[in-house]
């Protein structure tokens, strides 16, 4: 049921995030505050699926925000790779089209050659993504006047990557000048210095150039854009330990170009929300179906109009109308009420 205005949606699509499934029993967050339900994840996903079939504004694709598997598959029957089909075999049983962002589990499990090798490289077969074919960010455009970018997270990062490589050396530096730790997964100091552990990433130069020139586009032919990464970027919608390294690079861009609507991610468990009152980009952060029991869900169908995107969220995820940011002056007019 559309909340006001135009009542037929033009398109429908789904998110969900941090499925993190594994053939493992039940275990625990790092400071064993929360249940990690692993099994159940895997129906957890199943019933969303089921959700969105029978559901009247029938998604036209899904958005999976990272970590479809956990690391404890390293120690499950059949290890990772079992797990990465059973999580595909379920998305696969559905028609819907999936989008895959890329979060530090499956890179706990795969190095980034094999993923682009795999089922999870959710990319257009040539255009639409950077050069050199080695970043999983790529766009695309499922209605005129709407554009989706997804993007990589960890193309700057530790995980999945040779030690011996330069791209790992490059990270490695970066992450060096703010984190002394000997345990590089610990975050060092407080605030957001937090981020610079392992299980975060950041964006290249050549990542960002591409994403300024799709917006540059964007901006020209009027689009509403989606932005898409495992990582969250702006302080406000997570907690700091799970911001991107770089996370200003990215806000700086989105502030400059009006074609951008709203920033979707995962890898904070618990989510989160913020409406940047400089741009209204909405910047949401989807709860985790691994930390979400068995009888209840965590997962989202958007309904997008002319206006807006109504978030009609499930279990955990919280409902939110989010209105489009104005083109000029008012931005802050339509700001949400949270
Ligand atoms: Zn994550």
């Amino acid at each position: 049921m559309a909340a006001r205005g135009q009542q037929t949606p033009l398109f429908a699509f789904g998110v969900i995030a941090d499925i993190q499934y594994a053939d493992v029993d039940d275990g625990h967050n790092f400071l064993r505050t929360r249940t990690r339900y692993y099994r159940s994840s895997l129906q957890l996903l199943r019933n969303a699926l089921e959700s969105w079939a029978a559901s009247p504004v029938r998604p036209e694709f899904v958005l999976q925000l990272g970590d479809v598997i956990d690391a404890a598959n390293g120690s499950s029957r059949g290890g990772p790779g079992r797990a990465l089909d059973a999580v595909l075999d379920a998305f696969g049983s559905s028609a819907l089209e999936v989008h895959h962002a890329w979060g530090n589990h499956e890179l706990y499990n795969f190095s980034r050659r094999e993923l682009l090798r795999s089922g999870l490289n959710s990319g257009p077969a040539g255009g639409q993504a950077p050069p050199g074919g080695d970043v999983h960010a790529y766009h695309f455009s499922p209605r005129a006047g709407f554009r989706f970018v997804l993007l990589d997270g960890y193309d700057v990062g530790l995980l999945g990557v040779e030690e011996s490589s330069e791209r790992y050396q490059q990270a490695l530096r970066v992450i060096r000048q703010h984190n002394q730790n000997q345990n590089l997964n610990r975050p060092p100091g407080s605030g957001l210095q937090e981020r610079f552990a392992m299980f975060n990433g950041g964006f290249s130069k050549k990542q960002l150039d591409w994403l300024d020139s799709v917006l540059s586009s964007s901006d020209e032919s009027r689009e509403r854009v989606t932005i898409v990464c495992h990582l969250p970027v702006h302080p406000d919608s997570t907690e700091p330990s799970c911001l991107a390294w770089n996370y200003e690079d990215v806000l700086a861009l989105l502030r400059s170009h009006s074609s951008v609507a709203c920033f979707m991610a995962g890898h904070d468990h618990d989510g989160g929300y913020h409406r940047d009152t400089d741009t209204g980009v909405h910047h949401v952060t989807f709860e985790a179906v691994v930390e979400t029991p068995p009888d209840s869900n965590a997962f989202a169908t958007v309904s997008v109009y002319e206006d807006r995107m109504d978030l009609k969220g499930n279990g955990r995820t919280r409902d939110r109308v989010l209105h489009f940011p104005g083109r000029c002056a008012s931005q802050n007019q339509s700001r949400t009420p949270w």
